[in-house]
């Protein structure tokens, strides 16, 4: 059978449906779900995400002759189905198409989209005609070569400068002293046309071309290139979508909300993408077309009489002014707006999920655009799974595997201290388009905000609007601001996607981009200057202004608890005080997965206790300087062990090269010469002989406790003193002491045996016993190689995926971020493998580490303490290969609890 390439829809009928997303993409899918469940939708075909693969493999020219057909065949059937002739000359209505992406994950703004395809002086003169209504018809023709000129044919604005085809438009504003784009004529529209064809002429030294087929192949080109542009790649690599999905290509019948006060076109959502809230939103335009409400041009009004009022009371505009200048579509239209309002629920109730709309208004008919599962803000999230699951639309299941783990991280995110808000002084007020507080210094421009945040600066980019190649702008921002644009705006979108607060449309602020400063009632802030936005109301402050830590709520607390019934892993923490495991343990972590005992030599006179350590020349010497670091790590580990009484605490023991320890300076070599009484010559010699050409690989770990066992014999007396005297508090303490870096079996024997003597005196020594466990690291290749002879001395393994990364794909940790971004702009790595576990690679050695130790001691306890134990994807693969916890940094427990229910959930349907 021949690989179907193209897929109809149209008038009740589709020959794809909703669960064909890997092949039509998810607007192409959702377009024919629509049409079978009888919502009105335009005629049209989908081109498969498959073509796309074979256009970046085999190029256009074989593409276009392998679905010439299809293609053709796809018109006819829309032609047919909309009464319509494709390329007219007359003898029928001019059927325009629009021509626009669709992957299989909605990617906003990234792709490109091509409105009224099939304009043309002929198609023109038609249209007026049969409309009757000549402005129309040459509104539709500009913004075509406007859209067709931009996107396909690639005329587009310098920087700091306006688009050129924006600045004919205010140049004819101007000549015609009118403010309104609704105020052209039809003479001044067909003025417009003629002057943007000599734009494009100038720009690309092209003719604008004239025949709809040429424009079609052009636009369906166009898509596919727009697949692999920069801003693409960027958003694929931030989103971790792979190059190998490829976009669809959806041609669809236009139909028109520019034809006059009867028509309108607008996005919508069935509950509140920012608060999650149950309530109907979005904005509309009457007399215009879809890409005038997203673009932030005119500000779009609201759907409902209820959001209008909100919103008017936000802008200080009365009751009256708002009906007569700013109505909803509630009042404006009631009749579409019914229908809408019946619609919007019948798609939520079908999806089981919040919907984000696009539909148009033709004289007076509804027609749909769109359907797709809407972005939201990590708040919202939350609260509809909640919500959804009380309403029963959705089960338990349902709710965890929806909620995307990383986003939780917005509702730990710090707010504005509500005191130090009071006091600021508010600039202005703009549109609350995506929650949090944020802080920065003023940039203009995307690419200066990376400049001034690779310089270590905490920015705000500010923007007139922003457009898709600001994406890496906005990215490295604290948080953004636009003059212009609704909620569903650019900046607005992409910035709750990114779970990054936003403030668009403060329409009082007046941007100059030459002066690189902005005005607003009468004050001037300068590039550089400090401002504070609140993206939950939309205020805009000068200077800077506290901020609080985010208030964890019932929704919040409802998904954990439901986390905590469906997961099978548990969480720990990686926690070195107290007070950072009693925060984890407030985020439902269970015990500590490890604590790194080196960060606690450094604290106050500490060092100087551990530096007479490493310089003593006998047994003696260090055992007495190790002494005096015994007392401080007991207490240590005694408030660690309160801290999480009750459950395991793994306390591994010293790690890092001595020669982090050493002076080095010859201050501080002075002085320790001083204090031990000897020469600052055999201090210096000392200090130079622990020098070491590759110290990640050199004098560290369990080699340290190797070649000085008073070292484990120390800390391990620390340890189970510690456990002891909690025990005789009447406490419950569970050490778990593990030895770091071990490469054979018997460097845990030597390390363990000294532990468990150690351990053994002192329970004589105190008169009690506490139970503890005897473990290792698995981070070098070759204790995962024979984890099964670790284990028969090991009593837990965790895997220590910092070092095992660093040791099995040869890449320093030090020294890696100076080639990996170009490793994963290039595609050599999708993701960088210290924060993502390569499961490919280093995955391996983890499950054969597990699978290993699990042969030969069937008890053997399995966790990760390497950074990837709070990364959702890698805490599903740590589930897949049967561990028993993991464990990360306190703020990312909740995310791991998320990700561990999830990952069971998945295990356990499959
Ligand atoms: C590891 O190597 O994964 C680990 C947790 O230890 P550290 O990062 O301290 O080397
Ligand atoms: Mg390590």
């Amino acid at each position: 059978m021949s690989t179907k390439y193209v897929y109809t829809f149209g008038d009740g009928k589709a020959e794809g449906k909703a669960d064909m997303r890997n092949l039509l993409g998810g607007k192409g899918a959702n377009l024919a779900e629509m049409n079978l469940i009888g919502v009105p939708v335009p005629a049209g075909f989908t081109i498969t995400t498959e073509v796309c693969t074979l256009y970046n493999q085999e190029g256009k020219d074989a593409v276009i002759k392998l679905i010439e057909n299809d293609v053709k065949a796809g018109i006819a059937a829309t032609e047919k189905l909309m009464n319509a002739k494709f390329g007219s000359k007359g003898e029928a209505f001019p059927l325009l198409v629009s021509v626009r992406s669709g992957a299989r994950v909605s990617m906003p703004g990234m792709m490109d989209t091509v409105l009224n395809l099939g304009m043309n002086d002929d198609a023109v003169k038609i249209v007026a005609e049969k409309s009757g209504n000549a402005r129309f018809a040459w509104d539709s023709y500009r913004r075509f070569v406007q859209m067709y000129g931009d996107v396909v044919m690639g005329v587009a604005a310098g920087k700091g400068e306006h688009n050129p085809f924006e600045v004919e438009i205010d140049k004819l504003k101007a000549e015609k002293n009118i403010s309104n784009d609704t105020e052209f004529s039809a003479e001044d529209l067909q003025e417009l046309v003629r002057r943007f064809k000599i734009v494009v002429k100038t720009k690309t030294g092209k003719d604008f071309p004239t025949c709809p087929w040429e424009q079609l192949w052009g636009a369906i080109c166009a898509v596919f290139d727009s697949w692999m542009t920069e801003r693409a790649v960027l958003y694929r690599q931030l989103n971790q979508i792979p190059e190998e999905w490829g976009t669809a290509v959806n041609v669809q019948a236009m139909v028109y909300g520019n034809m006059g006060n009867n028509s309108a076109t607008g996005v919508a959502f069935t509950r509140d993408a920012a608060t999650g809230e149950d309530i109907f939103n979005g904005e509309y335009l009457i007399n215009a077309q879809g890409e005038d409400v997203v673009a932030g041009i005119r500000t779009p009004q609201e759907i409902t009489i209820e959001g209008s009022r909100r919103w008017a009371k936000m802008q200080n505009i009365s009751e009256e002014e708002r009906a007569a200048k700013y109505p909803s579509l509630e009042e404006s239209m009631p009749a579409a707006y019914a229908e809408l309002n019946a619609v919007q629920q019948k798609l939520e109730d079908y999806f089981h999920d919040m919907q984000d709309l696009e539909f148009t208004i033709q004289d007076g008919k509804l027609w749909m655009l769109q359907t797709r599962n809407g972005k939201r803000t990590g708040t919202a999230m939350v609260k509809m799974a909640v919500d959804m699951l009380e309403q029963g639309m959705i089960n338990e299941e349902t709710a965890i595997l929806r909620l995307e783990a990383a986003k939780l991280d917005e509702l730990l995110h710090p707010v504005f201290d509500k005191e130090s808000q009071s006091k600021a002084k508010v600039l202005t007020k703009g549109l609350p388009a995506s929650p949090g507080a944020a802080c920065g210094r003023v940039v203009f421009f995307a690419d200066e905000a990376e400049e001034w945040k690779n310089r270590g600066e905490q920015v705000v980019l500010v923007r007139l609007e922003t457009s898709p190649e600001d994406l890496r702008g906005m990215n490295v921002s604290e948080g953004i601001l636009t003059a212009r644009g609704g909620m569903t705006s650019h900046a607005a979108v992409v910035a709750r996607g990114m779970g990054k607060c936003c403030v668009s449309g403060a329409g009082e602020i007046v941007v100059d981009y030459h002066k690189r400063s902005f005005t607003v009632k009468g004050v001037t802030i300068n590039e550089g200057d400090w401002i504070s936005l609140n993206g939950s109301t939309g205020e805009v402050y000068l200077g800077k202004v506290a901020t609080t830590e985010a208030s964890l709520d019932h929704d919040f607390r409802t998904i954990m608890d439901l986390a905590e019934k469906h997961t099978r892993m548990y969480v720990r923490t990686n926690a070195d005080t107290p007070r950072d495991a009693k925060v984890a343990r407030d985020f439902g972590a269970k015990g500590v997965g490890l604590c790194r005992t080196e960060h606690m030599f450094f604290e106050g006179d500490r060092i100087d206790a551990m530096r007479e350590m490493i310089l003593s020349d006998t047994v003696e010497q260090r055992r007495i300087a190790l002494s005096k670091i015994l007392p401080m790590q007991r207490s240590d580990f005694e408030g660690i062990l309160e801290a999480m009484d009750g459950f395991g605490v793994t306390i591994r023991l010293l790690d890092p090269p001595l020669h982090e320890f050493t002076p080095n300076e010859p201050e501080s070599q002075k002085y320790m010469a001083e204090k031990m009484g000897i020469s600052v010559e055999v201090v210096k010699e000392k200090v130079d002989a622990l020098h070491e050409f590759n110290p990640m690989l050199g004098h560290r770990g369990c080699r340290l406790g190797i070649t000085y066992p008073e070292i484990t014999e120390m800390q391990a007396r620390a340890i189970i003193e510690a456990a002891c005297n909690l025990k005789l508090k009447g406490f419950n303490p569970k050490p778990e002491i593990m030895v770091p870096l071990v490469g054979t079996v018997k460097e845990l024997r030597q390390q363990a045996n000294i532990i468990r003597c150690t351990a053994d005196v002192v329970f004589a020594e105190k008169g009690v016993k506490v139970d503890y466990m005897v473990g290792t690291m698995i981070e070098i290749p070759r204790a995962a190689l024979t984890a099964d002879q670790i284990a028969e001395v090991a009593e837990f393994f965790s895997f220590g995926t910092n070092d095992l990364t660093q040791m099995t794909f040869g890449y320093s940790r030090d020294d890696a971020g100076k080639f990996l971004p170009e490793y994963i702009k290039k595609g050599i790595l999708k993701t960088d493998p210290f924060a993502v576990l390569d499961q490919e690679g280093v995955g391996q050695l983890v499950q054969m580490g597990a699978q290993k130790g699990r042969s030969t001691n069937s008890k053997l306890k399995l966790g990760i303490c390497g950074e990837h134990g709070g990364e959702p994807s890698s805490v599903i693969f740590c589930d897949k290969v049967g561990m028993d916890y993991v464990s990360c940094s306190p703020f990312r427990v909740p995310i791991a609890r998320l990700a561990a229910a999830q990952a069971a959930i998945m295990h356990t349907n499959k």
